[in-house]
């Protein structure tokens, strides 16, 4: 048994001039050609016929009746002619998708399939952002009183108490919980004085079943009791808490299933002196600073690092997108096809460190002049546009001779009576076939040239996104270099020494 699904229309038309050759008759006909394809059933109550005024979306009166449709839930799904038909700023239509998302209403676009051409992605991309944005807004207002909390000079009532102390949550002040607070004692001691390793000082904790920080706040699927471990001993003596200094707003949650993260440095906010009283003196604990500092570049030296340009890199000779490989401690990108097809492709082995630097510094001047990337578009989308134009320019020359074609028939016609008129019309019939299928693929090459002239207004919102991100370039993460590049859509092709970059955010 299959459920009926609700269409509604929307076609819009400008007063100004009839925009790129579609009228309100030849948007009506594909959507309902549309509906009739793919199983929808239009609602007659549901279509939204726009004459287009102001620019603004509350200036289009049938779009908010439609948007209200959507948001009472009367219709299952929209049909549009196409993308710039619906809305032609990518926030308006962000809005719409987003609404339409949230309402599991669908929106289909007869001349645009949502695949992987530049306007599928654009669209993919517009929805991703507004549902993006949607639960930004959310996250905010509930950090909002947080952070007025923490302003207002008291610990986060929510926050959990830290080992040595017990929160006082009506006052907003730690105070000293004697047992734990000799345990912290004991541990900058063995660790400064008695320069004990931090492994070593976890296992003599757990050796005297001494319950660990966790013990009370976590509970495990498996009834497991959480111990010391050598990360709870360096928490403790990482924390400025025990010289008697305290700071809100210093963790942020970034998603449910993860651990929070520490915010910058900067963003922190002192709590008053006297919010935590201090269990260990200044001196003991910058010893200890200074000594984890020494032990932590070590540590670091020996650590694989991530692959800045995993899932980015294809191999130059066959184009087969890279894999991570570690040879004697060092990262390197190879093509796998000799592991994939038994054959070596003749691309030589890259490796990660040189060609890292070299897509970062690409990307950095990307970034710092804007009109690198825009070039990079730019150049693009005219090839594009001329093949469009040239496709319509055959057509419609072969639409001009199919019509000279008509004319000579019916002259002949009229001509001689030799020619019976059956025939004459069933080839004019022939040939208004032809003319028909004719216009509809002029039609489809008009919504791409409109497709290519939506993807080029997106370069004004890359070019402030780029301004944006200039000031924090240097002092990026890893994480944010990663996203970096993704937004960028960095392609790079290398093989040996020789690289080659590709910016492509044509999602913008
Ligand atoms: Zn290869």
């Amino acid at each position: 048994m299959t459920q009926r699904t609700r269409a509604a229309l929307y076609l819009r038309v400008s007063t100004t001039r009839q925009e790129e050759g579609y009228s309100l008759e030849t948007q009506e006909a594909g959507c309902r050609a549309y509906a009739a394809q793919h199983g929808l059933d239009v609602d007659e109550a549901h279509v939204y016929q726009e004459v287009f005024t102001g620019v603004e979306l509350w200036e289009r009166p049938q779009l908010t009746r439609l948007r209200e449709a959507i948001h009472r839930q009367q219709i299952d799904a929209v049909i549009c002619y196409a993308i710039d038909r619906l809305a032609r700023d990518p926030v308006h239509l962000g809005v719409v998708l987003s609404e339409a998302d949230h309402k599991g209403v669908r929106v289909e676009f007869v001349t645009e399939a949502i695949d992987d051409t530049p306007e599928g992605q654009l669209i993919r991309f517009v929805r991703g952002y507004a549902a993006k944005v949607e639960h930004e807004k959310i996250r905010e207002r509930s950090l909002r009183g947080k952070r007025a909390r923490a302003l207002s000079g008291k610990l986060l009532a929510g926050g959990s108490s830290l080992y040595g102390y017990d929160l006082d949550r009506e006052n907003g002040v730690r105070t000293i919980n004697p047992s734990e607070a000799a345990i912290v004692r004991e541990i900058f001691r063995a660790y400064v004085t008695d320069g004990v390793a931090m492994n070593d000082i976890a296992r003599r904790l757990n050796a005297r079943g001494l319950p660990s920080p966790t013990a009370h706040k976590r509970v495990y699927a498996d009834a497991r009791t959480p111990t010391w471990r050598q990360a709870t001993i360096r928490n403790i003596l990482l924390h400025e808490a025990y010289i008697g200094e305290s700071y809100a707003w210093k963790w942020q949650t970034v998603s449910r299933n993860k651990a929070p993260v520490l915010r910058r440095r900067e963003e922190w906010i002192a709590l008053p002196k006297d919010t935590t009283p201090p269990l260990i003196d200044r001196a003991t604990w910058e010893a200890a600073q200074r000594k984890i500092e020494t032990n932590r570049g070590e540590h670091a030296r020996n650590r694989e690092r991530p692959a800045l340009l995993r899932g980015l890199i294809f191999c130059a000779v066959c184009g087969r997108r890279m894999w991570v490989d570690w040879y004697h401690k060092r990262l390197y990108y190879r093509c796998p096809a000799k592991t994939l097809t038994g054959e070596r492709c003749g691309g030589v082995i890259v490796q990660a460190k040189p060609v890292e630097e070299a897509a970062w510094a690409h990307v950095v001047a990307c970034i710092r002049d804007p009109q690198l990337i825009e070039r990079e578009l730019m150049a693009a989308t005219p090839q594009l546009d001329q093949q469009v134009i040239a496709e319509i320019e055959t057509i419609n020359r072969r639409l001009s001779q199919v019509v000279r074609g008509q004319e000579r028939l019916l002259a002949r016609y009229s001509e001689s009576e030799s020619v019976p008129w059956e025939l004459i019309e069933r080839e004019v019939a022939r040939a208004e076939d032809e003319k028909a299928r004719l216009r509809a693929d002029l039609v489809q090459l008009e919504a791409r040239r409109a497709g290519h002239n939506i993807a080029r207004r997106q370069i004004g919102s890359l070019t402030a996104w780029c301004e944006r991100v200039t000031a924090n370039l240097d002092a990026m993460t890893f994480d944010e270099r990663r996203r970096t590049l993704e937004v960028l859509a960095l392609r790079v092709f290398a093989s040996g020494f020789e690289y080659d970059f590709r910016l492509d955010p044509q999602v913008f």
